[in-house]
């Protein structure tokens, strides 16, 4: 059950440390949108191997619209593609694939 990480102490430490860094929603700034962030999302998912409590960089601050993008992506493998991709599509200021599950990010890594 990875999901009870997100009612522990140390769970709600982290997010409140990352909403405190990042106040606005990640996707949305990148974009130019200012949109306060209201959720924590982990750029590498728990479930895929992603560690629980990430450092601050491994986490994203996300936005309402954002979050029930990613949230409804993953949860239906059918629709992934679309929303989450859709939103997503496109490159950030530096260049960088606004998707953070795009191949790109991932083979920077290392
Ligand atoms: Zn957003």
């Amino acid at each position: 059950m990875s999901s009870s990480i997100y009612s522990t102490r140390r769970w709600r430490k982290l997010r409140a440390a990352k909403l405190a860094l990042q106040p606005l929603c990640e996707p949305c700034s990148r974009r130019g949108k200012l949109v306060p962030a209201y959720s924590v999302d982990h750029i590498k998912a728990i479930a895929a191997g992603g560690d629980p409590y990430p450092a601050l960089d491994g986490l994203m601050s996300m936005c309402v619209s954002c979050h029930s993008i990613k949230t409804n992506a993953r949860d239906n493998p059918h629709a992934f593609g679309k929303g989450w991709k859709a939103a997503f599509k496109g490159c950030d200021l530096d260049g960088r694939p606004l998707d953070p599950d795009h191949p790109f990010l991932a083979s920077s890594e290392g």
